[in-house]
């Protein structure tokens, strides 16, 4: 008798998910037969029976696949009807011979199942740390290369017990080739150390109890380790700080459950959502008023960042404790990667931490926390990193046949690999300007050409910074792979991973952050583009400014201050004015007199148009913040200051014309804020001036829309972290008549810049 046969391939996250155990399932329980496996990109899978069970069947797939894969294509097509070929239905082993690339899986939160058992009294994995199984834990952090089993991850130390390999073969299993499953008999064990090891039965209630004394602890977790320590007193926390020498930074939290976070910070539902999700990123909220953590966990500032456990050793850790919450805060020296290696950990942490929680298993791949914001109900991430890499964006409409590697900007960097249509934007990497971070990204450049199977690049893509390190490493590389360099600006590339998050090809973006290289040679930061595919316009921006002393000014904005009313005001008075601020100048008056002698003599001079420096200077101008210890530190506290603030006030915005662009005025926003000074409170005028510069933003961008006739505007770049700017350039906009977009799944700030220059290569070598 001749059976109806079809071959289904399938396209998405599909490679170490139990994707073909469902598969499996769902082809057995409608008496099926044929095979499935892996060809490296895709899933094949062939089936014999009558037309209406193989039907049944594709339906049943979509609606029951495992909860962490993603189906981006599912086809179907219909072979030759014939006899019975296969006897059963089967799982092939996965081919080490394919070409293309498949898709790895990010490392997920431990699922219920999993938690149930951890907490299960006589369940042979209870209070075990690593319990994970198909639909959870660990996998781009362990993985060193592709295909995706065991023996290519750091879980091949470990061989199976034989009740795990029983789980592991059988497709009925939870744990069918999970290749991250152990158990306390055959998988990785967590130790306690002091000075020495610490004898003991159970090191996660020890580790507790010592955070509960007030210890300081480094504890290893699964894509890096974390500073840990309690949250209700200011001193551990305070001590904490002193040893890092970061006294203002504010520092995530880890809390048990949302019901708990809910006691000391606003929870609204798609925060909580965004919480509980397998990504577990890490979500900044607003403090409640209640909020009854250490002030000097998020000093100043009126939220702070919170995440749930996302392993079962960070599960562990609450059930031996009532604290509300942990602080969890990466563990590296300033500026340098995240320690990942047990006796680097030890080394480097001494005297920063107390103890430490470590365990055997080796971490292959570093990835830090994620981070997201919402601003209204939009989420940004300030961080897109564990949980979301290496899960591609989609850019086959653009060109899928090159490949790209972009090196990102220099500070806040990710760098990202496009090969075949999809763009894989790295993890977290840092600041490239220390010698471990840059090292850090050349592996982590390696591994993921590894695992994206990319053997060589057609384009390598980089910043328009002659200085950057980044920028010389894309020059070594492209003599490497033989292939051109492309330089593109670093808020044209802002704009493009917009463009591309959005899928709108042109119209009007206002890239507004720190600073960035200009075409010019100056520094912008403050920019109204007109993109097209490929290419962009500058048709407004900020006022140019003076920077006397350059990057000192980003350190401290008082600088920019004066630099920002030395044309405009007598240099008597200035001084004279400068003088009430002597505190927020390094060397207080003789500082004074130095910068007023620069701005005189054009000495050591630069000129921005960033909208950072500005909102520094009004933050400084106001006695809020006058020396930046961390990043974004000065405007986040006027940020905070502006909440507390009513909107009785009004600060005009003026529209100017400079060398034939529009330009906004900062210098009148910045005497208007100085004279009101004088008689109104802090907090109104803080409010005022971060609408003045959000409104000009937008009336630069309504005009330049206007003239060029395009109907959408864009929000790009690290100001639009900021509530408040972000809410009013999109009301401004959209109250015009205009749509307002802002990055959706990627960052807003540097992290989307590899990304964006990815895009741009794409666009433009589209005939190499
Ligand atoms: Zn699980
Ligand atoms: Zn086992
Ligand atoms: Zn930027």
């Amino acid at each position: 008798m001749n059976l109806e046969k079809a071959r289904i391939l399938v396209q998405g996250i599909v490679q170490g998910v139990g994707f073909r155990p469902t598969v499996y399932r769902i082809a057995k329980s409608i008496n099926l037969t044929g095979y499935v496996r892996n060809l490296g990109n895709v899933v094949e899978i062939l089936l014999e029976g009558e037309k209406s069970d193989i039907k049944n069947f594709t339906e049943n797939l979509k609606k029951n696949k495992p909860p962490i894969s993603k189906i981006n294509s599912l086809k179907v097509e219909w072979l030759k009807p014939g006899p019975q070929e296969f006897e059963d239905f089967e799982i092939f082993k996965s081919s080490e011979n394919f070409s293309g690339s498949s898709v790895i899986p990010p490392d997920l939160a431990t699922c219920d199942k999993c938690l149930e058992e951890v907490l299960k009294k006589g369940d042979r994995r209870y209070k075990y740390p690593f319990t994970a199984c198909t639909d959870c834990g660990p996998r781009f952090t362990v993985i060193r290369s592709v295909p995706y089993d065991r023996e290519r991850t750091s879980m091949d130390e470990f061989p199976l017990c034989s009740s795990c390999m029983d789980e592991y073969r059988d497709p009925e299993d939870r744990r069918y080739h999970a290749e991250a499953t152990c158990c306390p008999e055959c998988g990785p064990e967590v130790f306690l150390y002091g000075k020495h090891r610490v004898e003991s039965e159970n090191p996660i209630k020890d580790a507790v109890k010592l955070l509960d004394e007030g210890k300081i602890l480094a504890v290893k977790g699964i894509g890096g380790t974390h500073l840990v320590v309690k949250t209700r007193d200011d001193g551990p926390v305070k001590e904490l700080r002193k040893r890092l020498g970061r006294f203002n930074q504010p520092f995530a939290c880890m809390s048990p459950d949302v019901d708990t976070i809910k006691t000391f910070a606003e929870v609204a539902d798609f925060e909580e959502r965004t919480l509980l999700s397998r990504r577990r990123p890490i979500v900044v909220l607003n403090k409640n008023q209640d909020y009854y953590l250490a002030p000097s966990v998020s000093p100043v500032l009126h939220n702070l960042g919170v995440m749930l456990p996302y392993s079962a050793l960070h599960h562990l850790l609450f059930q031996y404790t009532d604290e509300p919450a942990f602080i969890m805060t990466s563990a590296n020296m300033p500026g340098e990667p995240m320690l990942i290696d047990n006796s680097d950990i030890i080394e480097k942490l001494e005297g920063v931490a107390d103890y430490f929680l470590l365990h055997d298993r080796k971490i292959v791949n570093r990835c830090d926390d994620s981070v997201v914001r919402f601003r209204g109900g939009d989420m940004a991430f300030i961080r897109r990193s564990r949980g979301y890499v290496p899960e591609p964006y989609d850019f086959s409409r653009i060109n899928p046949d090159l490949n790209v590697l972009a090196l990102g900007p220099e500070i806040d960097v990710t760098f990202s690999i496009l090969k075949e249509g999809k763009c894989y934007v790295s993890q977290h990497i840092g600041n490239t300007t220390k010698y471990e971070t840059f090292r850090y990204l050349q592996n982590a450049i390696d591994h993921l050409m590894g695992i994206t199977k990319t053997e060589s690049v057609d384009v390598v893509a980089c910043d328009l910074h002659p200085m950057f390190f980044t920028t010389k490493l894309a020059e070594e590389l492209a003599e490497k792979f033989q292939c051109p360099v492309l330089k593109v600006q670093h808020h044209h590339a802002h704009a493009a991973a917009l463009s591309v998050d959005n899928n709108v090809e042109e119209m009007i973006c206002i890239a507004a952050d720190g600073v960035g290289y200009g075409e010019d040679g100056t520094a912008w930061g403050g920019e109204i583009l007109h993109i097209k595919p490929g290419t962009y316009m500058r048709v407004g921006s900020l006022m140019p400014q003076k920077m006397a002393g350059g990057d000192l000014t980003t350190k401290y904005p008082m600088r920019m201050v004066m630099s920002m009313l030395y044309n405009i005001c007598d240099t008597e008075k200035l001084v004279e004015l400068m003088k009430n601020y002597k505190g927020y100048f390094k060397h207080g008056e003789k500082e004074i007199e130095l910068v007023s002698k620069q701005l005189e003599r054009d000495f050591n001079i630069n000129t921005t148009t960033s909208t950072g420096r500005v909102l520094d200077a009004i933050s400084s101008a106001l006695g809020i913040c006058g020396e930046r210890t961390y990043e974004g530190e000065c405007s986040m506290k006027l940020e905070s200051a502006a909440r507390m603030g009513q909107d009785s006030l009004e600060i005009p915005v003026e529209i100017k014309k400079h060398d034939g662009m529009d330009v906004l005025d900062t210098t009148q926003i910045m005497l208007s804020v100085l004279e009101m000074k004088q008689s109104e409170r802090t907090a109104d005028i803080a409010r005022a001036a971060q609408k003045a510069v959000s409104e000009g933003l937008a009336e630069l961008a309504l005009r330049a829309a206007e003239k060029s006739g395009l109907e959408v505007i864009g929000g790009s770049g690290g100001v639009f972290y900021n509530e408040a700017v972000s809410m009013t350039i999109k009301r401004v906009v959209e109250d015009a008549g205009y749509r307002f977009v802002q990055h959706k799944n990627s960052c807003a700030g540097d992290g989307s810049v590899s990304m964006g220059q990815a895009a741009v290569a794409s666009w433009n070598c589209r005939d190499l």
